[in-house]
């Protein structure tokens, strides 16, 4: 059990220019699953490295349960870590795999025995234990490699994109596995991924990082639907947020947003933004679509391209002179080239400064 707290952190490996991490703070709470989460190259590893004692920072602090680690060697921090490359030993079998950290701190036999067995009950290894990791698939060794995490009872579990070697379905399993078994050891964890599914569905709390910086922290749901900036939006989500450049506009009093001849009301709290041009993020799921014979209201678009996902329709249609991806339910028919109507609901409507991409809260 450990809380951590990682103070204004920075680091520039040698022979680079830019920061990898560059001034990261961050809480992370006693038994929180943390996810990481940003694109290749951003920093998450290295900020994950500087917390297992792997790599030292240039300047900033790292405390575990309050005591300052930020100097203190890797073995002496009490912390564990799986690899995207999650080298089991192939000469061992899975019970000495296991219990490998158990040996190296000298643990009685039987202790070890018994907490192997733990570990195995809970990965649901206990019936490969005397096989060697030639003998076991892609997915049982990536659950050795897990077990050997936990059983040594460390403070904190590091993971870093651990499921990245799996495929598509394994990973899938996988994950609402792995979720489970953090529950109930309660083990605080921080979760690498450059996954942004992974990262919703698995984090307590995610954070977003970019260009060695946290854009965004918060639970899961809070970042999907309020995407800090233009880069969170884009980045969470499949299809990502779309981004609608649209004008703010004030007349007889009435504040509208408007793009090529199209007008409709804007959100009162856009009426200090009357004459300035605005990016209008929304999501596929939140824009409705009718056929445009059946429906006078709404905006209208037209169908470029119809992509059936089994659960629902991925339209893609021309709304604006832009391209905008609309999920439409698993039933809705539509050819490309269809006239239909896009039914902005505005609680769902978020808006972005253009210039520095950030969200225009109440103003
Ligand atoms: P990925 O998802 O691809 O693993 P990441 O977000 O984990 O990426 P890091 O591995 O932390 O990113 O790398 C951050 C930056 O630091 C990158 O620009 C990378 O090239 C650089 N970097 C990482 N390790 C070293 C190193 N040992 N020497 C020099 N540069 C490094």
């Amino acid at each position: 059990m450990a809380d951590i707290s990682i103070r204004t952190i920075t680091k520039t490996h040698p022979g680079t220019s830019k920061p990898a991490t560059d001034g990261i703070s961050l809480d992370v709470v006693d038994g929180e699953l943390l996810v990481l989460v940003g694109p290749s190259g951003c920093g998450k590893t290295t900020l994950l490295r500087m917390i297992a004692g792997l790599e030292t920072p240039d300047s900033g602090t790292i405390s575990i349960n309050g005591k300052d680690v930020t100097y203190l060697p890797a073995r002496r921090r009490n912390v564990s870590m799986v690899f995207q490359s999650y080298a089991v030993f192939p000469h061992m079998k899975v019970r000495q795999n296991i219990g490998f950290g158990l040996m190296l701190a000298k643990r009685p036999k039987a202790e070890i025995a018994e907490r192997v067995q733990r570990a195995a009950d809970l990965l649901n290894l206990r019936d490969y234990l005397d096989r060697y990791p030639s003998q076991l698939s892609g997915g049982q060794r990536q659950r050795v490699a897990v077990a050997r995490a936990i059983v040594v009872d460390a403070d904190v579990l590091l993971m870093d994109e651990p499921l990245s070697n799996l495929d598509a379905l394994l990973r899938l399993q996988f994950r609402t596995e792995f979720k489970k078994i953090v529950q109930q050891i309660g083990t605080t964890t921080i979760y690498v991924t450059h996954d942004q599914a992974e990262a919703l569905s698995l984090g307590d709390r995610v954070a977003v990082v970019r260009e060695g910086r946290i854009t965004q922290l918060g639970n899961p749901i809070d970042v999907y639907d309020h995407p800090a900036d233009s880069f969170v939006g884009g980045f969470l989500g499949s299809p990502p947020m779309n981004f609608i450049p649209v004008d703010v506009t004030s007349s007889s009093g009435q504040v509208l947003l408007s793009a090529g001849e199209m007008r409709w009301q804007a959100p009162p709290h856009l009426a200090s933004f009357a004459g300035r041009p605005v990016l209008m993020g929304v999501r596929a799921e939140n824009i409705g679509v009718t056929a445009d014979a059946f429906d006078s209201g709404g905006l209208p678009a037209k169908v470029d391209v119809v992509e059936p996902t089994g659960s629902a329709v991925l339209l893609t249609v021309r709304f604006a002179d832009h391209d905008v991806k609309v999920q439409a339910p698993a039933t809705f028919r539509a050819e490309p080239g269809t006239k239909v109507r896009l039914n902005l609901s505005e609680p769902q409507l978020r808006f972005y400064d253009p210039e520095t991409a950030l969200l225009l809260e109440d103003a």
